[in-house]
């Protein structure tokens, strides 16, 4: 029987990359919802809405539609009829995307899309809160970690290509991203206590996919 597997961890522990391939190893539908909270702020930023604007997030939220659309090698994302997918992973929306995903009425609507889409099970779904808050009752649980340096080194190998970033940079980013995600006042992040947690430090993809794979044939 199917089951769902939560993966919640802080920035760049290898939450998607894991994830992804957990769920093509299961053929499982893999969900990321950090992808969701940066469509939105894609479309507030966009719209000039800033995140200390509550009230016209809120209303705002009411005029965006967002959809998934899995895929193997990475899911799609569209807002209003746009593919987002490239856009979402810039660096001036993971800035600014934690201040966004603090506003209560949006996890609220970004919550119940996530629970839908895991309700006919066979899902592994990657986030913040997901084994805490999102889905309470997975079958699986993981908490992916790595040191900050670590975590920074491979986002830095990730996008040193295509953007003008330091390694401090990111480590200074990454580390106030983890900061604001751990303490915001509704869902933070935090590892669930029914969670498997694993270090990812000196771990390389395979060990950590091949790791969980074992933990959903026990
Ligand atoms: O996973 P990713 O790094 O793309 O997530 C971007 C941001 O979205 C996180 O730093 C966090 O602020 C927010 N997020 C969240 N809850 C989730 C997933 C992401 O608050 N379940």
């Amino acid at each position: 029987d199917k089951i769902n597997i939560a993966i919640d961890g802080p920035a760049g522990a290898g939450k998607s990359t894991v994830a992804r391939k957990v769920a093509k190893e299961l053929t499982y539908v893999y969900v990321d919802t950090g992808a969701m909270y940066r469509a939105v702020t894609w479309f507030m930023l966009g719209h000039d809405i800033s995140s200390d604007e509550t009230d016209r997030v809120i209303h705002a939220m009411r005029e965006l539609h967002i959809e998934l659309i899995p895929g193997e090698e990475c899911q799609q994302v569209i807002v209003n009829g746009e593919d987002v997918t490239d856009y979402i992973r810039a660096n001036h929306i993971s800035k600014n995307v934690s201040s966004y995903a603090k506003i209560g009425p949006l996890r609220t609507k970004l919550v119940e899309m996530q629970r839908n889409i895991a309700s006919s099970k066979g899902v592994v779904m990657d986030g913040r809160d997901i084994g805490t808050h999102v889905l309470p009752q997975a079958e699986l649980k993981i908490f992916l970690t790595a040191s900050v340096e670590e975590r920074a080194i491979r986002r830095y190998q990730e996008i040193k290509d295509n953007q003008q970033v330091t390694l401090e940079q990111l480590m200074h980013d990454i580390a106030e991203r983890d900061r604001q995600d751990e303490q915001r006042e509704i869902s933070p992040l935090v590892c669930a206590e029914d969670a498997i947690r694993l270090d990812t430090t000196s771990m390389n993809i395979e060990e950590v996919v091949n790791q969980i794979i074992s933990y959903c044939r026990t």
